[in-house]
C-alpha cells in the first residue's frame, strides 16, 4: 500500500502542479473581491452622472416649454392687433394713421403696426405717412410667403441694434398688416425662465430670420451639452429654443448626488465583500479542513462486524470513517462523505482511509477469509487511481487473512458505466468482491445488475424496518431477497436493530446480518478485543448488550 499524503494526493486529482492551482485560485478570489467592491462605487459614479444629467435636461425642458408657450401667446397678441387692420389694409394712410397708433400704444407687446406694400411701408403707427423701404424695416429680408409670417431681425429702420420679432398677416389688395414686437419681451422671458446661472446659453430662432440669444455675446457652447431642443410650427415658421447646459453646473448636481449616496454605496460594497469572504471562506475552508484534518489525523477508522448465519459467528467487518475534531467533537460520516465528494477530495480522502485500515490491521487476528469492507465513491471508482489503491491494500492486509469486499451505490454505477465496469471488472478478477450496497434507493432499473459484476447486495436499511413483529411478510424485502437468490448474489442485512428483523431475514436465507443487534461500529482496538472474546461464537441478541463504538 503506497503512502498517500493529502498534499501528494490533491495533485493527483489534477494535472496542474497544487502552487499554480492555489495561485491562480488565490488571484480569482482577489479578482472577486475586487470587482464586488467596486461594482457598487462605479455604479453610483455612473448612475449619479446619469441623474445629474437627466435633472438638468428635465429642468432645460420644462423652461423651453414654458418659454416657447409664452412667445407662442405674444405672436397671437401680435396676430390679433395685426388682424384689426387687414381689411382696412388699403385706406389712405391718414384715414388709418391714428389707428394704427391707437392700437400699438394699447396692445401689449407691439411697438408699431404697419401697413407694407410694393416694398415700401405705406402706413406706420410711428412714423404716420412717411414712406419707408420694407427692407430697410425688415433688415433685408422679405419672406416670401402670401399667408401669415414670423421673423427675427436685428435691427429695425426706426431702431437701431435693436432686435424685433416681425408678425406679418395678408391684408386687402395685396398688403401686409406687418406688427412690430419688441425683443425685451422675449428677452425678459429668456432671463426669467432660463437665466444664465443655471444655463450657458438660450437661442431662440423665429422663422428664417436673426437668431436671438440670451446672452448677446457670443457664447462658446462647444463643450456645453444640448439640454434642450423645443419646436413649434406656427404662422409657417418654426419656433425654435435651444438651451445649452452648464457643465460646472451638472458636474456640481453629480458632486451633490454622490455625497448623499457613496456611504450607501460604500456600505453595500462593503456588505457585498463581506458576503463574498463568507462564500469564499466557507468554500475554501471544506476543501481545506479536510485536508489539514489528514494532516492533523483527526480521522480514524471503525468497524462494524458482520454476522455470518451459516457460519455462527462474526467473518467480516464494514470499514466506517470517522472525524473528531478537537473541540467541536465528531461529524456525521455523510456530512463530511458529501463535503469531500463535492470539493473533490474524496480520493485522496479514501486513500488516507486506505492508510488508516493497513496499519489497523496489522494489529488484528482474524480467521482466514475474513472479510473487510470498504465504501468507495464515484468518483474513485471511474479514476484511474481505483485499481491500483484496491489492489495495493489487498496486498497490505493479504497476510492477515483478510479479504476486501468494495462497496459501491447504486448511483455510482448508473454514473459511471464503462469505467466503472472496467475498473471493477479488473478487479474482480483478482479475488476483489463487490457488493451494491444501499441497495433499493437508488430509483434506478435493475438493468445495472447484469451490466456491473458483482457478489454481494446490501438491504439498506430502510426495507429491514418494514419488518412487523407480528411477523407479517414485508413484500418488497422478499422480493428483494429473492432477486439476490435468483441472481446467485449473497445478502447482507443492514441496520439490524431488532430480534425480530433478525429472526425474518435468518428465515429467508440472507447471509449475513450487520446492525446494531449484533454490535455497533467501534475503533479498532476494541474491534480486536470485541473479536478476541465474542467473534467466534457470539450469536446476535445473546449478548443483550451490544458492543458500542467507543466502548471498548
Ligand atoms: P453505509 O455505507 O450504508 O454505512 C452503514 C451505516 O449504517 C453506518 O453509518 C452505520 O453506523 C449504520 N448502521 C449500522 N448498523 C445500524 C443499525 O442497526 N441501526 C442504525 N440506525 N444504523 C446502523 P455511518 O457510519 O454513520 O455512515 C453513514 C454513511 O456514510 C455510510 O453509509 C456511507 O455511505 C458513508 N460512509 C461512512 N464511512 C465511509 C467511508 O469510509 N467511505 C465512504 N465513501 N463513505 C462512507
Ligand atoms: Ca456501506
Ligand atoms: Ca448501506
Amino acid at each position: 500500500m503506497p503512502e498517500v499524503s493529502p498534499d501528494v494526493a490533491q495533485d493527483m486529482t489534477s494535472d496542474v502542479p497544487a502552487s499554480v492551482r492555489a495561485a491562480c485560485a488565490r488571484a480569482s478570489r482577489v479578482l472577486a473581491l475586487i470587482v464586488v467592491a467596486a461594482l457598487p462605487l462605479l455604479l453610483c459614479v455612473a448612475l449619479g452622472r446619469y441623474e445629474a444629467q437627466r435633472i438638468a435636461r428635465r429642468e432645460a425642458n420644462l423652461a423651453s416649454t414654458f418659454i416657447v408657450g409664452q412667445i407662442v401667446s405674444i405672436v397671437e397678441t401680435a396676430q390679433g392687433a395685426a388682424y384689426v387692420f387687414t381689411t382696412r389694409a388699403a385706406q389712405p394712410c391718414d384715414e388709418l394713421s391714428a389707428d394704427l397708433t391707437l392700437k400699438a400704444a394699447t396692445v401689449p407687446y407691439v411697438r408699431t403696426l404697419n401697413i407694407a406694400y410694393n416694398g415700401m411701408i405705406e402706413c406706420s403707427s410711428a412714423l404716420g405717412q412717411r414712406s419707408v423701404s420694407v427692407n430697410a424695416l425688415i433688415d433685408g429680408h422679405l419672406p416670401s410667403v402670401q399667408g401669415e409670417w414670423l421673423m427675427l431681425v436685428n435691427n429695425t429702420s426706426m431702431v437701431r441694434n435693436r432686435p424685433s420679432l416681425l408678425v406679418g398677416v395678408p391684408g386687402e389688395q395685396g398688403r401686409f398688416v406687418v406688427v412690430a414686437v419688441d425683443v425685451q419681451y422675449l428677452l425678459d422671458l429668456l432671463h426669467g425662465a432660463a437665466p444664465l446661472s443655471v444655463f450657458r446659453q438660450a437661442e431662440l430662432n423665429v422663422g428664417e430670420g436673426a437668431v436671438l440669444r440670451e446672452a448677446q455675446a457670443l457664447v462658446h457652447v462647444r463643450d456645453a451639452p444640448l439640454l434642450a431642443d423645443v419646436k413649434k410650427q406656427m404662422s409657417g415658421a418654426t419656433i425654435e429654443l435651444r438651451i445649452y447646459g452648464l457643465p460646472e453646473r451638472i458636474r456640481e448636481t453629480w458632486g451633490g448626488l454622490l455625497v448623499r449616496y457613496m456611504p450607501w454605496a460604500v456600505a453595500l460594497s462593503a456588505l457585498l465583500v463581506w458576503l463574498v469572504r463568507r462564500l469564499q471562506k466557507s468554500g475554501q475552508s471544506r476543501r481545506d479542513q479536510l485536508l489539514r484534518a489528514m494532516r492533523a489525523r483527526e480521522f480514524h477508522v471503525e468497524y462494524q462486524p458482520l454476522y455470518g448465519v451459516a457460519e455462527g459467528r462474526c467473518d467480516g467487518v464494514e470499514a466506517l470513517l470517522r472525524w473528531v475534531r478537537p473541540g467541536i467533537g465528531e461529524v456525521r460520516p455523510d456530512e463530511f462523505i458529501q463535503a469531500a465528494e463535492e470539493e473533490h477530495v474524496i480520493v485522496p480522502l479514501t486513500q488516507h482511509l486506505l492508510k488508516l485500515i493497513v496499519r489497523d490491521v496489522a494489529t488484528w487476528d482474524v480467521a482466514p477469509g475474513f472479510h473487510l469492507s470498504v465504501n468507495f465513491a464515484p468518483e474513485h471508482l471511474s479514476g484511474d487511481a481505483l485499481v491500483s489503491d484496491v489492489r495495493a491494500l489487498c496486498a497490505a492486509v493479504k497476510p492477515r487473512g483478510v479479504r476486501i469486499v468494495l462497496e459501491v451505490t447504486e448511483r455510482t454505477l448508473v454514473r459511471n458505466t464503462e469505467q466503472a465496469r472496467h475498473n471493477l471488472e479488473a478487479l474482480r478478477g483478482e479475488g476483489v468482491q463487490i457488493a451494491i450496497d444501499d441497495f433499493g434507493t437508488g430509483f434506478c432499473s435493475l438493468s445495472y445488475l447484469e451490466k456491473f459484476p458483482f457478489d454481494i447486495l446490501k438491504i439498506d436499511r430502510g426495507f429491514v424496518l418494514t419488518i412487523e413483529p407480528e411477523g407479517h411478510r414485508s413484500v418488497v424485502l422478499d422480493c428483494i431477497v429473492d432477486l439476490a437468490h435468483s441472481l446467485g448474489a449473497k445478502l447482507v442485512a443492514e441496520g439490524v436493530e431488532t430480534q425480530t428483523h433478525l429472526d425474518y431475514l435468518c428465515a429467508r436465507g440472507v447471509t449475513w446480518i450487520q446492525g446494531f443487534v449484533y454490535a455497533k461500529p467501534m475503533p479498532s482496538e476494541a474491534f480486536v478485543r470485541w473479536y478476541r472474546a465474542n467473534g467466534a461464537r457470539m450469536s446476535p441478541g445473546t449478548s443483550g448488550t451490544p458492543v458500542t463504538a467507543g466502548t471498548p
